[in-house]
């Protein structure tokens, strides 16, 4: 029987408790990888993650997590490399949208959750797995950034410029690994139907709206996100760095244009 593509590999998603995040997770597992799920607020949902890793015949692990803290992640990430063993695939994963506002009404306190959470928080998970990583020669860290690293989105400023950050650090990390074996990707969904955009898939009228931005006319489910990143993880990418793979139904190839001059 054919080995499993990531058979004997050891990842960590972070936010896998809902969304994409779990999707991945699930869809890393199914593929061969142990799995270290983690959670902010919603353990029960994590636990459940887990219990469908093991199911598949997986190890998994599940801790709390949060990305903005560097002191608890330290701990998540040594308890990870103590159970599962040393990380060969970083997804980093775990964002928010923030509060929404212009950047003349937002508070400093505003930017800077939107910036540690979906910005610092990568930056911290990566410089406690990625010594390891390059000590080994290789390793994979797959930055899950947003069409909106391109697209601007007013009333989200922050939001993108971390999204931006994000798809530059992966970009100019790849440069500074180039010869240590390990990868360094971004996957930059559109609209895709999860708990944070939920507002707006529940409202016809928002939905409406939303369609006509994407040429496929509709929105994204997250095995379709999922499905492309269980690829970029895996050696069947191996010739991928330092670059965005879109996964948008068209989103950014501009559905204004579809008709008209
Ligand atoms: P989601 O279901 O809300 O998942 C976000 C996950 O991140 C949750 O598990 C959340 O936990 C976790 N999280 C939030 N703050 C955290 C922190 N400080 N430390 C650790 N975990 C934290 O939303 P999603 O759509 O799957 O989003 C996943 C990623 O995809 C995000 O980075 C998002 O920006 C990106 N993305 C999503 C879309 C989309 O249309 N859905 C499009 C482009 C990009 P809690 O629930 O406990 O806060």
């Amino acid at each position: 029987m054919n080995e499993l593509p990531l058979q004997g590999r050891i990842a960590v998603v972070t936010g896998s408790d809902s969304g994409i995040g779990r999707a991945i997770a699930l869809a890393l597992a199914e593929a061969g990888a142990d799995v270290a799920i983690s959670f902010r607020s919603k353990q029960e949902s994590a636990e459940e993650v887990a219990e469908k890793v093991r199911a598949m015949g997986r190890r998994a692990f599940c801790a709390r997590l949060d990305v903005s803290a560097a002191d608890t992640a330290d701990q998540y990430f040594e308890a990870v490399t103590r159970e599962l063993g040393q990380v060969d695939i970083l997804v980093n994963n775990a964002g928010i949208d923030g509060k929404t506002g212009d950047v003349a009404e937002i508070g400093i306190e505003d930017w800077d959750q939107v910036i540690n959470v979906n910005l610092r928080g990568p930056f911290i998970c990566i410089r406690k797995l990625l010594p390891g990583m390059i000590a080994r020669g290789k390793g994979v860290i797959l930055n899950i950034t947003s069409v909106h690293e391109v697209i601007p989105w007013a009333g989200h400023t922050a939001y993108c410029a971390a999204k931006a950050g994000m798809a530059m650090m992966t970009r100019s990390m790849a440069l500074e690994l180039k010869d240590s074996g390990v990868r360094v990707v971004a996957l930059a969904p559109g609209a895709i139907r999860t708990p944070i955009n939920h507002d707006v898939w529940e409202d016809p009228q928002k939905m409406a709206d939303l369609k006509t931005k994407i040429p496929l006319g509709r929105i994204g489910e997250v095995e379709e996100i999922a499905r492309i990143a269980r690829v970029l993880v895996s050696d069947d990418a191996s010739y991928l760095t330092g670059v965005t793979v879109t996964v948008d139904g068209g989103m950014t190839a501009y559905a204004n244009f579809s008709k008209g001059g």
